[in-house]
């Protein structure tokens, strides 16, 4: 049988412990952001008059709805 302090319990149970929240939060960052990269795939904004719009088209130049500029498809980033 192996003994163990009741210190030593306690700090490996703490550290188990510390271990799965991290791993946890780091899962559900690593899930939030691929759920925000996802949904701001089409999403674009125009450099002329910053009109954020969708276009599901493969398009190489997207024209803006609102002044008829093209736009190229850069990521757009929430602050
Ligand atoms: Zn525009």
């Amino acid at each position: 049988m192996i003994q163990v302090s009741l210190s030593r319990l306690l700090y490996i149970y703490l550290l188990v412990f510390l271990a799965a929240v991290f791993c946890a939060w780091i899962c559900y960052e690593w899930r939030r952001k691929r759920r925000e990269k996802f949904s701001l795939r089409h999403r674009l904004r125009c450099v002329i008059c910053a009109l954020e719009f969708e276009d599901r088209t493969e398009t190489l130049l997207p024209r803006c709805p609102r002044c008829g500029s093209l736009n190229e498809r850069d990521r757009l980033r929430i602050i």
